[in-house]
């Protein structure tokens, strides 16, 4: 399947909305989704704070995010499959450089050894080429942290891989997907991430994005969802009603584990309940956040892709 170019350049940079003085807090996509997910999981994450070791599987998502966004630093003619394969271990020396304890990851023996790690990325890049041209856009935004405030006191904020832009205005949101976990797992989740993106794009530039487009560069297929602004406002409501139920939960200290099929994906499941563990207590600072500093949400890197 290829995706249809549509694509032409324009400059601008989205502003980060200025946080007025009524802003009482902030919310990412992926801290809201975690709690949507799971309450106990929004808690170890953004309250507790607790480490999780990088895997494979997000470092390989991490590095083909940092390919693909300096892969549109070169002119047009030059973005090809063999440009794309040249800038896979200069990205992954950076990223080591900026995270050593990325090279923990192939210590154990137990996992592929880096030289097919950066094998694996390649494929997943050829996966992107088989969907798109590169050499036929020109985004008007990578790796973007975009943001809004909604309800008069709710910053709501993320990075967005890309925002296309036609030369009539319509945007176009871009996600790419570099994960193996099965789809259906996770596609509710993403559909969440690019609404959030969608809603912070119309709150600040008056625009419903005409499409919200997840790119799964392993199986080589893309995804198109057309949002409309009757949606968005109801999706607001969600994001305003899912920051109430955070709140609330915090101030009861009541944080519940939802099991679900993510379970296999979760970090935590030493800890939590549903698996006879015991979650620490509950961190006393939590009881006195600084609201604008993305108090309950720990920053979300670009490049992420859950
Ligand atoms: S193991 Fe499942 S239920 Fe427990 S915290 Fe993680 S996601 Fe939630």
């Amino acid at each position: 399947m290829t995706a249809e170019p549509m694509i032409d350049s324009h400059g601008d940079q989205t502003a980060a909305a200025p946080a007025p003085v009524t802003v009482r807090a902030s919310l990412s996509p992926s801290r809201a989704a975690d709690f949507k997910t799971c309450p106990l999981l929004y808690r170890f994450r953004s309250i507790d704070r607790l480490p999780e070791r990088p895997t494979v599987e997000q470092a390989r998502g991490t590095l083909v995010h940092a390919v693909l966004e300096r892969l549109f630093d070169l002119p047009a003619p030059a973005r090809t499959p063999e440009s794309a394969g040249d800038l896979v271990a200069p990205q992954w020396d950076r990223l080591l450089t900026e995270e050593p304890e990325l090279a923990t990851l192939f210590a154990d023996g137990d996992t592929i050894g880096p030289q097919e790690f950066l094998r694996s990325a390649t494929a997943l890049l050829d996966g992107y080429f088989a969907v798109e041209d590169p050499r036929r856009l020109e985004p008007a935004e990578r790796e973007a942290l975009i943001s809004a405030v909604v309800d008069d006191e709710l910053l709501i904020r993320g990075y967005l891989d890309r925002l296309d832009v036609a030369p009539d205005g319509a945007l176009r949101v871009v996600d790419y997907k570099t994960g193996g976990a099965p789809r259906e797992a996770f596609e509710a989740r993403a559909l969440f991430q690019l609404k959030f993106y969608a809603l912070v794009l119309w709150r600040t530039r008056g625009v419903v994005p005409r499409v919200l487009r997840l790119l799964y560069l392993k199986d080589a297929e893309v995804c198109d969802y057309a949002p409309d602004a009757d949606e968005l406002v109801r999706f607001e409501r969600t994001v305003v009603a899912l920051w109430r139920a955070i709140e609330q939960a915090t101030a009861r200290q009541d944080f519940r584990p939802r099991p679900s099929r993510l379970c296999d994906w979760c970090s935590h499941q030493a800890l939590c309940p549903s698996y006879g563990g015991t979650p620490p207590p509950f961190p006393v600072a939590a009881a006195a956040p600084d609201p604008l500093v993305d108090a309950r949400s720990r920053p979300v890197a670009p490049g992420a892709d859950e």
